[in-house]
C-alpha cells in the first residue's frame, strides 16, 4: 500500500531512471494516453516529483502526467524490453537501459498546467517534504473538529497519511482515534504531530516498510499493555482504525 513514504521513495526512483534522460521508445495499453504516449518519443522529463501520495511528471511547462497508485497501481523497472504489452501494464517508458512501467495505474492521465496546479492546490502540506516540520503539522490540524482517525486521512488538510500510518501515528501519540482533534491539549497535538513525522520517516528510512505496532493486528496484544487490538471503521468511506482500547482511552 504507497503512502508518503513509498510514493517518495518511488519517485526518488523514478528521478534516477527517467529524469532527463531520453525516452526512446513509450508504449500504452490505455486509450487516454496513446497521443502522449506517441509524441513522447525522442524527448524527456524535466522533472518528476510527488506531493503527499500524487506523482507528477513534468514533460515540459504546458504537460504533466500525473499518477496516484492507490491500492494497486505499481511502477517497476526492468532492463526487458517488451514486444508485446500485458494488459495489467498500462505505460511503459524505455530509456537506453532501462524499461520503466506501470502496472494497474491506478490514476493515470495528462493533466495541463492549470489542471496540475489545481490538483496541488487542493492538498494540504506534505509531510514528507523536507520542509514539512512538527509546527506545520500542528498548525494545519490545529482547531480541526472532526475525529482524528478521519481528518488524518483528509488529504487536503495534511497529505501523505494513509490507513497504515493513522493507525500506527494515533497509537504512538496514545489517542483514541474517535477524539476530535479540537479536543487535544496542545501538549497532546504536538505528541501526535511528532508521531506522524515519526512512524512516516521510519518507514521511509527502512525502504518503505512499517513497524506495525496496530495495524492489521486485532485479537492481537498490545506490545505496551498486552490488552488486545480492535478495529473499528470511521468516517464515509468506513476505513479501518487499529488501535489499542487501554493505552488509546477517550479522553
Ligand atoms: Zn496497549
Amino acid at each position: 500500500m504507497s503512502e508518503g513514504p513509498q510514493v517518495r521513495l518511488i519517485t526518488e526512483r523514478l528521478q534516477r531512471k527517467l529524469q532527463r534522460k531520453l525516452l526512446s521508445r513509450c508504449v500504452t495499453t490505455r486509450a487516454n494516453l496513446e497521443r502522449f504516449a506517441a509524441a513522447i518519443a525522442g524527448s524527456s522529463f524535466e522533472r518528476i516529483f510527488c506531493k503527499g501520495k500524487h506523482i507528477f511528471f513534468a514533460l515540459d511547462s504546458e504537460q504533466f502526467l500525473h499518477n496516484q497508485l492507490l491500492m494497486r497501481g505499481r511502477w517497476r523497472m526492468t532492463r526487458d524490453r517488451f514486444m508485446l504489452l500485458p494488459y495489467e501494464i498500462w505505460l511503459a517508458f524505455e530509456t537506453g537501459d532501462w524499461t520503466v512501467y506501470n502496472q494497474k495505474g491506478q490514476v493515470l492521465r495528462i493533466l495541463n498546467a492549470e489542471q496540475t496546479q489545481k490538483q496541488l492546490d487542493s492538498l494540504g502540506a506534505d509531510v514528507m517534504c523536507d520542509k514539512c516540520k512538527e509546527q506545520d503539522i500542528v498548525e494545519a490540524l490545529s482547531g480541526q473538529q472532526e475525529p482524528a482517525g478521519e481528518l488524518l486521512l483528509d488529504q487536503s488538510v495534511l497529505s501523505g497519511i494513509g490507513n497504515v500510518a493513522k493507525s500506527e501515528a494515533l497509537f504512538l501519540a496514545g489517542i483514541h482515534p474517535e477524539t476530535e482533534i479540537i479536543e487535544l491539549t496542545e501538549r497532546e497535538l504536538s505528541k501526535l504531530a511528532g508521531s506522524i513525522r515519526s512512524v512516516m520517516w521510519d518507514s521511509y528510512k527502512s525502504g518503505g516498510r512499517w513497524t506495525r505496532r496496530v495495524y492489521r493486528r486485532s485479537g492481537e496484544r498490545c506490545l505496551k499493555c498486552g490488552t488486545r487490538i480492535i478495529m473499528i471503521r470511521q468516517g464515509k468511506q468506513n476505513r479501518s482504525t487499529y488501535f489499542c482500547p487501554k493505552c488509546q482511552q477517550r479522553a
